[in-house]
């Protein structure tokens, strides 16, 4: 077995995936408020910005000042009010039930096309909005793809295509949410507790941990 399949043989006796479907506009909205702020601090703006707007329509026919009012939370409110009008007029511009026919990837690639749309958003976009497989790499799946050293890339984005070449595509979605869940639980960006950690034994960080207390 290689590396990869080591672990994702542990990972599936773990975690399980579970698609609940979410509309793609809220997945691409809620994505562009979670940039360079904290999951808490951009659930409430997605919160508030719920409350505050029937729907998207009445969201772009408001001023920009009322959207920069209601996200504030999520910081950069500026950035991210124009990130989240031009996505979504751009995304009306998209004919999603036949974009959504393509694979995967072709999807990924069409929708950052549009400003303020990145690659993560974009995987994160196809895997929740339309239930297909993808791997997102945000800065937890980026720190643990490292230090398990199946990724080499120097940025999520590269390691993002990496892994998509990497790993098999029924288990992508799967891998992603519990690489995330390891990020947070416990291999986290400081003192990762890998005694805990139910991939210690594919892990190229821990293996030289431990060797250097072998010395
Ligand atoms: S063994 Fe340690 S370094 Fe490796 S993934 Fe687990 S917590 Fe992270």
């Amino acid at each position: 077995m290689n590396k990869i399949t080591r672990i994702l043989f542990e990972v599936r006796k773990h975690y399980k995936f579970k698609w609940v479907k979410r509309s793609f506009e809220d997945v691409i909205v809620q994505t562009i408020l979670s940039q360079h702020t904290s999951d808490k601090n951009s659930l409430k703006a997605f919160e508030n910005l719920k409350k505050r707007f029937k729907n998207y329509n009445e969201l772009l026919s408001e001023k920009d000042s009322e959207l920069e009012k209601t996200i504030r939370n999520a910081g950069l409110s500026k950035i991210k009010t124009k990130r989240i009008k031009k996505a979504l007029k751009e995304l009306k511009k998209i004919d999603l039930k036949k974009l959504s026919k393509e694979n995967s990837l072709k999807i990924q690639k069409e929708l950052t096309k549009i400003h303020g749309v990145g690659p993560k958003t974009a995987a994160i976009a196809v895997m929740f909005g339309l239930g297909k497989q993808a791997i997102p790499v945000d800065t937890h799946v980026f720190r643990v793809s490292k230090r398990l050293g199946i990724a080499k890339g120097k940025t999520p984005a590269k390691v993002q295509e990496e892994l998509e070449k990497k790993i098999p595509e029924k288990f992508k979605a799967l891998l992603h949410i519990s690489l995330i869940d390891i990020g947070r639980t416990v291999c986290k960006p400081r003192n990762p507790r890998c005694s805990k950690c139910i991939l210690r034994k594919n892990c190229e960080y821990y293996k030289n941990v431990f060797n250097s207390l072998n010395f």
